[in-house]
């Protein structure tokens, strides 16, 4: 038997769990959480010393992803959750609509232009060059100078109003 005496599962909260999440940021935005990025999907408790998080990795090509589940791991074990299982699920796809509201205002707070949600972005359809809207002044009068920003995941733009480059943060 296992004993559960010096366990956090003894009085099971899912609240406390989803806290320590909120805790672990992003390793290239440090203001987001992985909350915040939807990248925690969900927190299961099977039972006895079982409990399991389940995360959808954001861009595969982000090089620090792979350490997030050391990290989540460890945040567990310093708070009394013994050996919780890391699953990473692949399909579905993280997608950036998964990002919470609470996120993108971080987001755009810390000076990078939020996503544009996917599914209300009908100027793609018509091939017709995204406004991304100006973190700093609001303004959607901006250009795309580079696809690629300080990392893959961004592209940078400059905003025509108060003439200041910023990050986008790009929707996948
Ligand atoms: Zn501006």
């Amino acid at each position: 038997m296992v004993e559960l005496v010096a366990s956090a599962l003894k009085n099971f909260d899912p609240a406390q769990v989803w806290t320590i999440l909120e805790e672990i940021k992003d390793p290239e935005i440090p203001v987001l959480s992985i909350v915040d990025l939807g990248i925690a999907r969900e927190v299961k408790y099977h039972g006895g010393e079982q409990l399991e998080i389940i995360i959808s990795p954001t861009y595969s090509g982000c090089p620090a992803m792979y350490m997030l589940e050391e990290q989540i791991k460890e945040a567990l074990n310093h708070r009394g959750f013994i050996d919780p299982i890391v699953t990473t699920r692949l399909s579905p796809a993280w997608t950036t609509d998964w990002m919470t509201e609470t996120g993108r205002q971080k987001l755009e707070a810390y000076g990078i232009a939020p996503p544009e949600k996917t599914t209300t972005n009908k100027s793609v359809l018509f091939g017709g060059q995204k406004k991304i809207s100006c973190p700093r002044c609001k303004s959607d009068n901006s250009e795309q100078i580079s696809e690629f920003g300080s990392t893959a995941c961004k592209a940078l733009y400059r905003c025509l109003d108060c003439l200041e480059p910023f990050d986008y943060f790009k929707c996948i």
